[in-house]
Parts: structure tokens; sequence; C-alpha cells
């Protein structure tokens, strides 16, 4: 998809060393892989690295063969490191969509927060680390002035195929400290409302909410394995305490009170 010539050159310019985008990253790292942006960013994609250890992480992400790449990386004590200065697109997000785009990597920073994840020992994120998180989200937000629905999990954003930052990732407290859309979750009660199999226009309900809040999910009225992906990206997200893609009271309530707040 992309022109391999012009990303060659791009990523040799910016593998000298550039300055810092953000007061909050005290290393640079620079990674060659990278392109043009198409358009400006206005998403904040957060994502876990998922892998062993940090420094095997970060080697991964600045190593020509990999082709990924992250505009910054935080580990576990919070140190932060910018890897592609923002005005570049850096390769982290993948095949994607939010709100009928798919352009992701050209409309996101990306930052990647060291945790080994759910194929490695997926663990608490340590408070100092979501402290450096927090820090730099802030800076990325107030800068680029991203709307607080438009700062994502990589899992909101391409459902199907990841998982990252998972359930553990503390939204909650991000909103807290003034980042992102959050809303407390509706509390677990009976059953399931909607689940696999079913069809119907009460899921065609559900995923035309979906929809509109940005996933990327077709309204066909059938509750399908990309349905049961995207309602749990959603839980992973916005009710975190069971991930399971059933659409369960507590889950459509919970949808339902976002959608209905969630700033223009
Ligand atoms: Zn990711």
């Amino acid at each position: 998809m992309e022109l391999r010539h012009a990303e060659g050159s791009l990523g040799t310019a910016v593998q000298k060393e550039f300055k810092a985008d953000s007061s909050c990253a005290s290393a640079i790292s620079p990674s060659p892989n990278v392109s043009e942006r198409a358009c400006p960013a206005d998403i904040l994609l957060l994502h876990y690295t998922g892998m062993i250890d940090g420094p095997s992480a970060l080697k991964w992400l600045c190593n020509p063969d990999s082709k990924v790449s992250c505009h910054y990386f935080v580990d576990e004590e919070g140190k932060v490191t910018q890897l592609v200065p923002e005005a570049v697109r850096a390769h982290h997000a993948g095949v994607s969509s939010w709100e009928g785009t798919t352009d992701i990597n050209s409309r996101s920073i990306g930052i990647e927060i060291v945790n080994p994840g759910h194929e490695h020992g997926y663990r608490e994120f340590p408070d100092g680390q979501i402290a450096a998180v927090i820090e730099l989200s802030w800076d990325i937000v107030s800068r680029h002035k991203i709307k607080p629905h438009h700062v994502l999990a990589h899992s909101d954003v391409a459902p199907m195929r990841k998982q990252d930052p998972g359930e553990k990732f503390p939204w909650e407290e991000l909103y807290e400290a003034g980042i992102g859309h959050w809303i407390a979750p509706a509390a677990i009660g009976d059953g399931a409302l909607l689940q696999p199999g079913d069809s119907g226009p009460a899921v065609a309900a559900m995923q035309a909410a979906l929809r509109d809040y940005g996933y990327g999910q077709a309204v066909n009225g059938v509750f399908d394995e990309p349905t049961i992906a995207v309602v749990t990206a959603f839980q992973r997200h916005f009710r975190p305490v069971r991930v399971d893609g059933i659409a369960d009271h507590s889950t459509l309530r919970t949808l339902e009170r976002l959608f209905s707040s969630r700033p223009s």
C-alpha cells in the first residue's frame, strides 16, 4: 500500500537524532519505520507492547525488519522514549478502522506501554508507568486538541485482531485526569440480553450504536463473529469487569450512557 522508496528515504532521514516533541520524553531512539501522514493527527492510540520485556520491544520497534514503530514508548518505571517525530506517520495501528476511516496510522499518535500482554503474562500496569502515560497523554491531547472520544485502545480500532492495552488498563484513572471519554459502567445484573447467534432489530440497534460511536461495526442484524469482537473490545475499554462478548444488560446500558454522554 505504501511506496517503499518514499518510506525508505523518510526512514533514513528520521534515523538521525531529532528533538523531542514532548517535554515528557527523556530519551530519543529513532525508528526507521515511518511514512508521510495523509492527514493531521486527531486520535491518540494506546497499546501495550505484548513482548517478554521492555528492552526487546524497544529494539523491535526500531528494527527496520519489523516495519513497526510508534511515537512514544513508556517503560514500567515510567521512562518515556520518543521513536518517531509526531509530524511523521508511525506504523502501529495496522489494519484498523474508526468512524468509517481506515488509515488510523495517519490520523493518530501512538504510545506503546510496556506490558507482556495476554500472551506473555498480562499484569497490572505499575502506578509510576500510568502516571507517565497520563502526563504524556495530557501533553499530546492538549497540543493536538484531540477530543476525549478520540483517545482509544488499539483493540477499539482493530477488534478482530487486537486486545491491547487490555482490560487491566486504567481508563477511569485517565478520565479522572482529564483524558479520554469514559463513564461509570452499569452494574452487572441478570444474564444475557443479546448473545452470539441472535438476530433481529435489537441486534441491529446495538450494532448501529457501536458503529455510531466509532467502531468498525457492520449493521446486519446478526450477532456474528465480528460483532462478538466489537462487543469484546467495547467491554475491555468501558466495562472491563467481565469481558466475554455477550451483550448483557450492563454492557448495553453502559453503551447507551456512553453514547449519550459523548462530547461533540
Ligand atoms: Zn497494539
